[in-house]
């Protein structure tokens, strides 16, 4: 994956995520999931960015993709369904998506409880815990 590019184009960092023209395929429950790994948030402005940032973003995202394939994930996009129509196993290691309103993992491990937050986004939802992924001066939505 081209990592210029997504700091050269000024956006969201999820909506570049999404952009097909950027990145192959991270879908919208990977990208999620990769930005609560990093602890970036989704409307943080791509020209903001480190390289270095930028490049834990796609290992986090190669990460969650890794595990969800091992895992019997099937499609990169949207849904964690198989071929069959069944749930696939991914759901269950899920980190921050679809959580709205559970405490957050990381944060409970450091005795503090904060709640998954949900937010529209592009038709669909954005998961992120709003103390380790705090909203982002400028942020683009
Ligand atoms: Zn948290």
């Amino acid at each position: 994956m081209c990592v210029g590019r997504v700091v050269e184009k000024s956006a969201g960092l999820k909506r570049a995520l999404l952009d097909q023209s950027l990145s192959s395929g991270i879908g919208n429950i990977y990208a999620d999931e990769a930005l609560y790994l990093v602890q970036l948030h989704y409307a943080r402005p791509t020209e903001t960015l480190t390289r270095k940032e930028v490049s834990r973003v796609y290992q986090a995202a190669e990460q969650v993709m890794t595990l969800a394939l091992a895992q019997g994930g099937t499609s990169f996009d949207a849904l964690y369904v198989n071929v069959n129509g069944e749930s696939g196993y991914f759901d269950r290691s899920l980190n921050v998506y679809g959580r709205a309103g559970e405490a957050c993992y990381r944060c409970l491990e450091s005795g503090v409880e904060s709640l998954i937050t949900r937010r529209k986004f592009m038709n669909r939802s954005s998961y992120y815990c709003p103390r380790c992924q705090p909203v982002p001066r400028r942020a683009r939505w």
